[in-house]
């Protein structure tokens, strides 16, 4: 059984997001997407309220789960019984980060393997903070995100849908 981790705020998760996950899953016999507290990054959803977007988001794919987690991510993946991390890479300006911290996944936990997956080349410029920054100002994200996603933003900036 090959598990990967796929870590993230997904604050909300997007459809680059989703594009991830769907190619993982030809990959690995199960992905488990796990919501990252980061409290650091000041999230404007709650955990709960990501990772239950993310459920919504994935539950027509039977080999997906989606879980919370804090503290270490590679004390998560032992404890999840996982071979693999699966990390985004959009475009030269996610590189130097994704690769110091590949490497220092590394350094703590020599077992554990970080796949990077490139999306749809659609999808390289849309990020959580992109997304919410239009949908604060009242621009459509409808093309970026699900529906039940775009609805949670629209009530959380209360903007009216007309
Ligand atoms: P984090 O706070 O850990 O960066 P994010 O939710 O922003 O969490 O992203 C989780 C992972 O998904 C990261 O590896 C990020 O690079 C990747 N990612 C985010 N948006 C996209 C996208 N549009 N296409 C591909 N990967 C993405």
């Amino acid at each position: 059984m090959r598990t990967a981790i796929y870590p993230g705020s997904f604050d909300p998760v997007t459809n680059g997001h989703l594009d991830v996950i769907q190619r993982g899953t030809k990959l690995f016999d199960r992905i488990v997407v796990a919501v990252a507290a980061n409290d650091t990054k000041q999230p404007l959803f709650t955990r709960d309220e990501r990772k239950q977007m993310v459920g919504r988001a994935v539950r027509h794919l039977p080999t997906v789960e989606v879980d919370a987690f804090d503290g270490l991510l590679v004390d998560y993946v032992e404890r999840r019984g996982a071979q693999a991390v699966i990390r985004g890479l959009r475009a030269v300006s996610d590189f130097e980060f994704e690769f110091q911290l590949a490497l220092m996944n590394r350094k703590l936990n020599e077992r554990i393997e970080t796949i990077f997956m490139m999306p749809k080349d659609t999808y390289t410029f849309l990020s959580s903070r992109i997304v919410k920054e239009i949908a604060s100002l009242g621009g459509d994200v409808s093309a970026f995100v699900p529906a039940h996603v775009r609805a949670a933003l629209l009530s959380k900036y209360k903007i009216k849908v007309t």
